[in-house]
């Protein structure tokens, strides 16, 4: 028997319905925000992601998918989004057009090891902005990121974490002071950080082995930002207040990656244990001009599908599967009066799950309260003759009889959730 590769998995029909409301929630609202979807290729030349990811990074170090194919061109399988979104902003002049405003959904491989929230071929959900250099442009992609995350049920779970990374003015005096610092303490770090220490010493900050007090004590990037950092800082803050999204500043989050500049970003859950960032992002002024294009600044995220939908699992959120489910408990004649109920429905635009195995009315609505959708419309004998329906609103259990030329207008008026999430309590 052949099976799948280590880390990688199927996503079978009785989960790609919640894959699919993720999606098309995460695509409703990127266009709410004037983002267009770039799709690129699943493979690109290894050079992109070592230029652009930097050598140092983990991706590049050993997480990477590499190969040559059969002309001798060094390749890899994409691991994240914003490389190939920067390539393609160089390649077709984008910066004669600016804001470039586009999202990409879709796989990324990464070599790790896998675990809970952990896969080798996984799926990010992310947008990029390419122009505006202001913190306002900044606070706009975080009130994306807040509205998706409440869109999909998971808001509560979710705390947003901002940070300033600095500039090329600012960081390299702190690195120093940080290096110097460190130097000091250099047999309490783990292993690991005693090598990044001359290659990557901001990385220590957020390593998971050190011990709280050692890295509280250690500098901090925000003590040392340039005027126009801490003004951009400042900026972004004030925006956040306004528009009353809360956020938390964590003076030790550093992204892994070199390009990120100012503004960086996580959104961290508590309840997924290690692997506990769904999304993160930041400001990457230098990048474009870094891969040979004109200076541009820019800002993005990435969120990790997994994480999302297990949060999504723990807040008990279902993408329904349809608006109404159908059930026809009788005769041929009611079966037949159930078809062309649900064919009206469909005609009005309804996704319809019509029962169509037959059984009481109790085992069909089993059925029905299984479906997760919102509605039940219920037909018997009785309602067949007198050409009435009788709905069921399955969270409240209230229920009505009506004529069946109101069944339309009855449906669409309750079912203000029609295709979105329902909350449904264990
Ligand atoms: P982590 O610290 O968890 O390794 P990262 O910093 O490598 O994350 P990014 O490269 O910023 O992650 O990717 C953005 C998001 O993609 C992460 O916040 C996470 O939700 C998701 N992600 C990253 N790697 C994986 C993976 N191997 N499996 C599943 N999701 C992942
Ligand atoms: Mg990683």
């Amino acid at each position: 028997m052949i099976q799948t590769v280590r880390g990688v998995r199927d996503i079978p029909p009785e989960e790609s319905g919640r894959w699919i409301f993720l999606e098309e929630c995460a695509r409703r609202i990127f266009a709410q925000y004037g983002y267009r979807e770039l799709r690129t290729p699943l493979f690109e030349r290894v050079e992109l992601f070592s230029r652009a990811v930097g050598e140092t990074s983990d991706i590049v170090e050993k997480e990477m998918y590499v190969f040559e194919d059969r002309g001798g061109d060094a390749l890899c399988l994409r691991p994240e989004g914003t490389a190939s979104a920067v390539r393609s902003f160089i390649e077709n002049s984008r910066h004669r057009t600016l804001p470039w405003r586009v999202y990409y959904l879709g796989a990324m491989f990464r070599y790790e090891r896998p675990q809970k929230g952990r896969y080798r071929q996984f799926h990010q959900i992310g947008c990029e902005l390419f122009g505006p250099e202001g913190p306002l442009a900044d606070a706009e992609m975080m009130a994306l990121v807040l509205r998706l995350l409440r869109e999909i049920g998971i808001q509560g779970a979710v705390t947003l974490e901002i940070n300033s990374l600095g500039c090329p003015v600012c960081r390299g005096p702190y690195r120093e002071r940080l290096t110097a610092h460190l130097e000091s303490l250099r047999e309490r770090l783990c292993g690991n950080c005693q090598r990044r220490l001359t290659r990557n010493p901001l990385r220590v900050l957020d390593c998971k082995e050190e011990d709280a007090a050692l890295l509280q004590d250690l500098p901090r990037m925000r003590d040392h930002l340039c005027g126009g950092c801490e003004a951009h800082f400042q900026g972004l803050v004030g925006h956040l207040d306004r528009l009353g999204l809360p956020y938390r500043f964590n003076p030790l989050m550093v992204r892994g990656l070199d390009y990120y500049h100012r503004t960086a970003f996580e959104a961290v859950a508590e309840g997924l244990g290690a692997q506990n960032a769904v999304a993160a992002g930041g400001r990457y002024d230098g990048l474009v001009a870094e891969m040979g294009g004109v200076s541009t600044p820019a800002v993005g995220f990435a969120m990790g599908m997994e994480r999302l939908l297990m949060l999504m699992d723990e807040a008990r959120v279902a993408a329904a599967r349809a608006d109404v489910y159908l059930v026809a408990a009788g005769d041929g004649v009611v079966e037949a009066y159930g078809l062309r109920l649900a064919e009206t429905l469909r005609e009005a635009g309804l996704s319809v799950e019509m029962h169509l195995s037959g059984g009481s009315m109790k085992s069909q609505m089993k059925h029905a309260g299984r479906s997760l959708a919102p509605v039940a419309v219920i037909i018997g004998q009785q309602e067949a003759q007198e050409q009435r329906v009788a709905i069921k609103w399955m969270e409240t259990g209230e229920q009505q009889t009506l004529p069946v030329e109101r069944l339309v207008e009855a449906v669409r008026a309750g079912a203000g959730r029609a295709g979105q999430s329902v909350n449904v309590e264990s």
